[in-house]
This record gives C-alpha cells, structure tokens and sequence, in this order.
C-alpha cells in the first residue's frame, strides 16, 4: 500500500528535519523493504514503512547502505 504523496511531503526525519523521500513503490517480490528515506547526506535514515503506514522513529530506522537501499540488520 503506498503512502500518500500529500503525507510524504509534510513528513520530515525526526533525526535531522529533512525531507524524505518516497521508496513505498518498490515491487511486492523485491527483496528491498518499502521505506522513507532521509534525504539528508549525512543522516540518510530509512524508515520502515508497515501496512501503509510510515514509522518515523529514530529508534526503528536503518541506516542507508552504500548502494542507497538499507543496509541488512
Ligand atoms: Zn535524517
């Protein structure tokens, strides 16, 4: 289920503030989780996004991988 675009664009990391950006569209046999990601450099937290709905807590982030996907826990 994709987040709503309208909602993405009010939502910002709790960690640094910046925007985030929509990673929901990835294909339901992709082995890549459906995430917001920070969109700053030096932050870039994904936040795991489950059942449509954005988890938007530092505590449940990942940090981005070298390839811009999150990285395995
Ligand atoms: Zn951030």
């Amino acid at each position: 289920m994709p987040v709503e675009a309208s909602l993405i664009q009010i939502l910002a990391c709790p960690a640094c503030h910046a925007p985030l950006e929509d990673r929901t569209d990835v294909p339901a046999d992709s082995a890549a989780d459906p995430a917001l990601l920070c969109t700053s450099g030096d932050c870039g937290l994904a936040y795991p996004v489950r059942d449509g709905i954005p988890v938007l807590l530092v505590d449940e982030a990942l940090p981005r991988g070298v390839d811009g996907a999150p990285s395995p826990a």
